[in-house]
């Protein structure tokens, strides 16, 4: 179930709106609620306890950013 919740979340790439570091990491996914707000979730979140689910946006430095890189 895992790997294809990874590849779910490789297609959830989030909208360019924050001018976040977030917008380019590896580890993001974009979540929509069922009234049309975009959220950026940080999947670190869910592993670890102390690092946040929903950091506050927009993320200007992170010290666990690692960019994205599209599939060719
Ligand atoms: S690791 Fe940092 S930059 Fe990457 S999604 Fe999480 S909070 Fe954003």
């Amino acid at each position: 179930m895992s790997g294809s919740e990874e590849g779910h979340a490789a297609e959830e790439r989030p909208p360019r709106r924050w001018g976040s570091r977030c917008e380019d990491c590896v580890h993001v996914r974009a979540i929509t609620s069922g009234k049309g707000s975009t959220f950026l979730l940080c999947r670190l979140g869910a592993e670890d306890p102390g690092w946040p689910k929903y950091p506050p946006q927009p993320v200007v430095h992170c010290p666990r950013f690692e960019c994205y890189v599209p599939p060719r």
